[in-house]
């Protein structure tokens, strides 16, 4: 079944020059990429889009993180597309991510984990729904 998800390169992998090498391994994956814009993050949008963690002790660091720099957002499209993206990802903190995943081979911190990935399809419309309104 083909589904969307919302992706985004945080500012850390764009100011490390690891967007390209990431993109790539979505594309080299399968996935179709549907739409893409770099930004400069909104507190607002954040906001949003983070909004089961707006409450989290740690949410105003990760708010701060996302703004430091620009990020890109996309919309990827294909067979799993929520699923393959959180796997392709790794876990959270990129101490403990699994090597062989982006977060793995590239992060060693719970913040700076330089992808974010829908964690359901629900998930996913509400964040193309606010990075792309017009999608
Ligand atoms: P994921 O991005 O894997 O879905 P979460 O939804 O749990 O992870 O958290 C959202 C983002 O918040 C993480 O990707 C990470 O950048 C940040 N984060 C999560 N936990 C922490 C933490 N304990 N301290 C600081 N930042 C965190
Ligand atoms: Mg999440």
């Amino acid at each position: 079944m083909s589904e969307r998800t919302l992706v985004l390169i945080k500012p850390d992998a764009v100011q490390r020059g690891l967007a390209g090498e990431i993109l790539s391994r979505y594309e080299r994956k399968g996935l179709r990429i549907v739409a893409l814009e770099q930004r400069n993050a909104e507190g607002s949008v954040l906001d949003e889009h983070y909004a089961e963690h707006v409450e989290k002790p740690w949410y105003h660091e990760l708010r701060d993180f996302m703004q430091t720099g620009p990020l890109l957002a996309f919309v990827l499209e294909g067979d799993s597309a929520v699923s393959i993206v959180r796997a392709l990802n790794g876990a959270t903190d990129g101490r403990k991510a699994e090597p062989g995943t982006i977060r793995g081979d590239f992060s060693i911190s719970n913040q700076a984990n330089l992808v974010h990935g829908s964690d359901s399809l629900e998930s996913a419309e509400r964040e193309i729904g606010i990075w792309f309104p017009e999608a």
